[in-house]
């Protein structure tokens, strides 16, 4: 490797002409195998988004910081390196959406992204229309993601300011944890967020392995906001890896 990543081009880069809008989304592929990448790009392209690629954590790094992608899908099997350690390396500097390319046998490492900032996952072998839906979704919260004071989907209306929520046109009374890990979750719209990253955050470190918490208020504030407590709606669980909140 001797690119050297020192060379930056902000400073000096001419006025471009005016693009085409939209501007076509840039997305950095990380995966080592090659006939995957390929088959991502003519798929990614077919879509209109411009496609940049890398085949180690190394380059995948470099690329991350250069060509400043809209969206990383990373492969966690990596030659030089697990992806997840890249993705700690990046969120150092950046908040680029990430979305993890696992396969089925190494749900640890795909946890263990996500603990570390990645934003969601597609297992492989993944469906085109799948992967497609979860970028767009990727992207939309990336937009949405500019600190608005108020959360409002359909049926969950939460105001961070007032500290109220509102289910289904109703204010709901919740208990200062109960809304400690709404907020979170609803920090994080249709995001998977970890058993251990929701536990840490609400209850504090020393928590992070008593996942029975989680279930029991989980239970209660699905008995509060879900207008089927059995069939959740809004609060929606990745089974063995943690929570989402369904995206507005
Ligand atoms: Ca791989």
């Amino acid at each position: 490797m001797d690119a050297s990543p020192e060379t930056r081009e902000s400073d000096n880069a001419p006025a471009k002409a005016p693009e085409r809008s939209p501007v076509p989304r840039t997305i950095l592929i990380v995966e080592d195998e090659r006939a995957v990448r390929r088959l991502l790009r003519m798929i990614l392209e077919n879509e209109g988004y411009r496609c940049v690629e890398a085949d180690t954590c190394q380059e995948g790094l470099l690329q991350a910081g250069q060509c400043r992608p809209d969206v990383i899908l990373l492969d966690l099997g990596l030659p030089d390196g697990d992806g997840a350690a890249l993705v700690e390396r990046i969120r150092e500097w950046s908040d680029v959406p990430i979305l993890i390319l696992s396969v089925r046998d190494r749900e640890e490492e795909k946890v263990r992204a996500l603990d570390l900032g990645a934003d969601d996952y597609v297992t492989k072998p993944f469906g085109v229309q799948e992967l497609l839906a979860r970028i767009r979704a990727t992207l939309r919260r990336a937009a949405n993601a500019r600190e608005t004071p108020v959360f409002r989907s359909e049926e969950l209306v939460i105001d961070f300011v007032a500290r109220e929520v509102y289910a289904h046109g109703q204010k709901v009374h919740l208990t200062a944890t109960e809304y400690a890990l709404l907020v979170l979750l609803a920090k994080y719209p249709g995001r998977v967020l970890t058993h251990s990253f929701l536990l840490r955050n609400v209850w504090g470190p020393a928590y992070e392995k008593e996942v029975h918490y989680l279930r029991v208020y989980m239970a209660r504030l699905r008995e509060k906001i879900e207008k089927d407590p059995t069939r959740p709606c809004l609060l929606l669980t990745e089974p063995g890896i943690g929570y989402r909140l369904e995206a507005p």
